[in-house]
């Protein structure tokens, strides 16, 4: 969802912007209270919070996440109830491990090829995730295809977005920007995220990536490598592990970081498609209402990716059927311009999938760092967020560069700095993610508005005559040398 912080400027969600910092502190502080502990001889496996004492009436039943557990300090060890560190017999070894075929996984994983390093990344799926649609992508996510070889080729596929036109859902016009005006060095294009995906492995060397490998568990081991578990049986024993597992990533529950939190709206996404040529201009379209906003956004000459996102206070079920979907979405913006529903209704039933939105905020001091020791965790693993700024993915790939050029200098020049070029990296990465975290919620909160004289206000006042695109597109700034 490209460009989106028209509001950001909104006085009005100022009052909204302080409770969510207020809930998100008081969410995060109660949750993911200490930082990562340091390995010891003395292990015990946590069966709840990190904090908590291990529990003596809560069985560890076979079915039981074992992430939930983690190594500790100063606890004496249950045997009734865990297993110790197993016998690492018949455990293969690996230098680099990444878990995660995703944007920051096979970004990373190329990233250290470029730079001479050979990983092997691991992914729970039997092939590369083709769900997700469409992504788009501003310059600091250009610049970093570009250092790691895959940028014009990228290019090559997909139109160059030339700006953007903001209409209300009874399709008067409010506003439209050009990228270029604003600034020369602009460059956006909605690219599809499996050809992305696709992209990024293929200069990959063979069997860098292993398929229907899900991590099961993660343990330390005495020297200070890491021992690896995988549903279908693989044992690894790896010196680093970088963790790329999404949102909802096991390698950064284990670290002790809380559960993202639903910011309270859900995605509609889908991927028009227009066998004899879409009509569009390269142009990203969004259409404003009250609690409800939808956009669109030619990807190629023949594919048009469009988005719904709309409050509600929950989740929801889980909808596997992507005809009910459709439907669903059809019917959220049913007397919208009309140009929107017919994008939708060519848009074949696979491509249309329901997110809810969720995102966690790094809090210093209360949020554990990137790194543990030998394990660093990159993109959504680490710093899930809203996607009004349409920064993840961006991140996610800045986020491999720096990572990789700093483990890279410190395997080549003093394999004893690892653990130091992990906490670094996780120092200049944070300052960049932690405000692009808060404000993507806030411009997410104040688009979702429903009170109808604050969206008036909005539409006929902020949008019209105070936004200004090219301060508000600032974060994507991000320099980055070829590796
Ligand atoms: C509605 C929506 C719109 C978005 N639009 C944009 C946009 O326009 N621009 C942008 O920059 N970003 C956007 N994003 C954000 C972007 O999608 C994410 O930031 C990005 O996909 C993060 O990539 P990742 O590799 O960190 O995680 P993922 O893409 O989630 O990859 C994680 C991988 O890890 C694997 N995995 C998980 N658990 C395990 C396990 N136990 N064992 C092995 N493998 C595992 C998964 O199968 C997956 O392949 C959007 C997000 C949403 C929800």
């Amino acid at each position: 969802m490209a460009g989106q912080p028209l509001t950001l400027s909104l006085s009005l969600s100022l009052s909204l912007s302080l409770s969510l910092l207020i809930s998100h502190k008081l969410c995060i502080g109660i949750a993911n209270p200490e930082q990562p502990m340091a390995t010891s001889s003395s292990y015990v496996l946590f069966l709840k919070s990190p904090r908590s004492p291990p529990s003596l009436t809560t069985p560890l039943s076979q079915n039981q996440s074992w992430f939930q557990s983690r190594m500790i300090k100063g606890f004496k060890p249950i045997s009734t109830v865990l297993s110790v560190i197993k016998a690492q017999t018949n455990v293969r070894k690996e230098d680099i491990v990444i878990v995660g075929a995703g944007i920051a996984g096979l970004a990373t994983a190329l990233s250290l090829h470029r730079l001479g390093l050979r990983s092997l990344v691991l992914e729970q799926a039997d092939s590369l995730r083709t769900s997700g649609t469409s992504l788009t992508l501003f310059k600091n996510g250009w610049r970093v295809l570009d250092a790691i070889g895959v940028g014009n080729d990228l290019r090559s596929q997909f139109l160059e977005i030339q700006g953007m036109v903001v209409k209300s859902e009874d399709g008067t016009e409010m506003r439209s920007f050009k990228f270029k005006d604003e600034d020369e060095s602009q460059e956006v294009r909605a690219v599809e995220r499996r050809i992305l995906l696709e992209t990024l492995a293929n200069q990959l060397p063979q069997d860098a990536v292993q398929f229907s490998s899900k991590l099961a568990s993660i343990e330390r081991s005495e020297n200070g490598e890491i021992l690896l578990e995988f549903v279908n049986g693989t044992r690894l024993c790896a010196k680093v592990v970088i963790g790329c597992d999404g949102i909802r990533s096991p390698i950064a529950k284990w670290m002790g970081f809380s559960e993202p939190r639903y910011v309270g709206h859900c995605a509609f996404r889908g991927l028009g498609f227009y066998p004899e040529g879409q009509p569009y201009e390269p142009k990203v379209n969004y259409i404003y209402g009250r609690g409800l906003r939808a956009g669109y956004v030619p990807v190629s000459p023949t594919k048009v990716y469009w988005f719904i996102c709309f409050n509600r206070p929950s989740p929801g079920p889980k909808i596997s059927d992507q005809s009910v979907l459709k439907k669903q979405a059809k019917e959220l913006v049913r007397n919208w311009p009309s140009e929107l529903l017919s994008i939708i209704d060519l848009s074949p039933d696979d491509t249309i999938i329901r997110t809810p939105l969720v995102d966690r905020w790094l809090w210093p001091a209360i949020s554990p760092s990137a790194s543990d020791g030998k394990v660093v965790l990159v993109g959504d693993a680490w710093h899930p967020m809203t996607p009004n700024l349409g920064q993840g993915a961006c991140c996610a790939l800045e986020d491999a560069v720096v990572l990789a050029r700093k483990l890279a200098n410190a395997i080549k020049s003093e394999p004893a700095s690892v653990e130091s070029a992990l906490r670094s990296y996780g120092s200049e990465r944070w300052p960049r993610i932690f405000p692009l975290t808060i404000r993507a919620n806030i411009v997410g909160s104040a688009l979702q508005w429903e009170n109808p004289v604050v969206c008036s206000v909005r539409n006929n006042v902020i949008i019209p005559k105070i936004v200004r695109l090219g301060p508000l597109l600032e974060h994507t700034n991000f320099e980055c040398e070829p590796l």
